[in-house]
């Protein structure tokens, strides 16, 4: 006889359940974030450089390092 204690047997067979999630659950979350990281990308890398949808510097200073840092050209 045996008794669950947080996920563990007494008996010291640990119980490992790892719950299945649906891939269409999980697809609208992985479209937003995939979505939120190519505009990332895109302020990073092109923003107020190769092309600009702000006017001004801002945002190029704002990001500026991260563009040095992934190897963007810059200067
Ligand atoms: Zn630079």
């Amino acid at each position: 006889m045996s008794q669950a204690v947080a996920g563990q047997t007494l008996s010291g067979t640990p119980q490992l359940t790892v719950p299945a999630v649906p891939v269409r659950e999980i697809m609208p979350w992985l479209v937003f974030f995939a979505v939120l990281g190519m505009i990332a990308v895109y302020f990073v890398s092109a923003e107020q450089g190769a092309t600009s949808l702000f006017a001004g510097t801002n945002i190029h200073e704002w990001v500026h390092d991260g563009r040095h840092l992934l190897g963007f050209p810059c200067h």
